[in-house]
């Protein structure tokens, strides 16, 4: 009889331990299967999705056997000294497409130390949906089966809202989009920068004023290149410029090159990448002889820094 109810009580005891444990283990995986915010890489869960993760791409990649009942996880990874795109593309077995869709990065060529950043456990990219298209339309663009981009989404059936963003299961990016993500351009000039893009006081003027650009310093008749294949739209003096260049480029974009001591484009020529235009000088508001860069996008300037490869043809 004493016995019986130790047993009973035990097993009372035990249970009560079970719903425990499984009232933490349910807390502590709150993703529900989507988004995992807030985890870092030594997190309990984050460590065993990476390890699903890099399970699920031993066994699938390059099989073509990826498996659509598994849910769309995504883990955040903190990056670590000597991390980069690639070599996390190379470790996950994710393609570069995947990992430059999901993180929305100011420069994907240096990722500092700490930077947080989303690792999916499916190959594929992720797509914002345009006003007017239909899960048909995208699945057509990027030629896989509607069913597959609605199982994975978890979409309870085929109408969308525009503007959300999906998850395309190996959905690869357009050449040109790809491009935008890694940076089309190129460096003009390799110097050393001596004013970056933003704010700052103007070394003449000594006011405040917003620098659109950044200023390369080389010596006085140092080559300039096209920073990326396009067409000269402006080349002549212009205001504090002095001598400047604007290519024109797709997708919006045009680039500038003031300060020149000489040009040698005219006016509606083609240019290509990597193609000498003009020469460095110190022509316009200047100090010193340098080159003043910009990359514009639908004529606001963006920061060149982050928008080009630090590399020249
Ligand atoms: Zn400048």
């Amino acid at each position: 009889m004493k016995n019986k109810r130790i047993i009973v009580i035990s097993i009372l005891i035990l249970e009560l331990l079970l719903l425990s444990l499984f009232i933490f283990l349910k807390k502590q995986s709150n993703y529900n299967g989507k988004y995992i915010k807030e985890l870092s890489e030594n997190d309990k869960i984050a460590k065993k999705l990476l390890k699903e993760i890099k399970d699920f791409n031993e066994k699938y990649n390059g099989k073509g056997g990826f498996s659509l009942d598994k849910n769309l996880k995504i883990v955040i990874y903190k990056i670590k000294p000597g991390d980069n795109l690639w070599n996390i593309s190379k470790k996950t077995g994710l393609s570069i497409d995947t990992l430059l869709t999901l993180n929305n990065l100011d420069n994907v060529h240096i990722i500092s130390t700490g930077t947080e950043i989303r690792i999916p456990n499916k190959d594929g990219i992720f797509y914002k949906v345009s006003p007017g298209e239909t899960i048909e339309d995208i699945a057509k663009k990027f030629n896989v089966k509607p069913e597959d981009i609605i199982n994975v989404n978890e979409f309870s059936d085929e109408s969308i809202e525009e503007g959300i963003d999906i998850f395309i299961p190996k959905g690869k990016l357009p050449l040109e989009e790809r491009l935008n993500y890694l940076g089309r351009f190129i460096t003009p000039l390799i110097g050393r920068i001596t004013s970056g893009f933003g704010f700052r006081k103007n070394p003449i003027t000594k006011k405040k004023e917003f620098h659109t650009g950044i200023d390369i310093a080389q010596y006085y008749g140092a080559p300039v290149k096209a920073s990326e294949s396009g067409e000269v739209i402006f080349a002549g003096e212009y205001k504090g410029y002095g001598n400047l260049i604007i290519l024109r480029h797709n997708n919006g974009y045009s680039t500038r090159y003031g300060h020149l001591s000489k040009i040698i484009v005219k006016y509606g020529e083609k240019v290509r990448q990597g193609e000498v235009i003009g020469y460095v000088g110190n022509s316009g508001s200047v100090t010193g002889p340098h080159l003043h860069f910009e990359i514009r996008r639908y004529g606001k300037a963006i920061n060149p820094y982050f928008n080009m490869r630090w590399a020249q043809k």
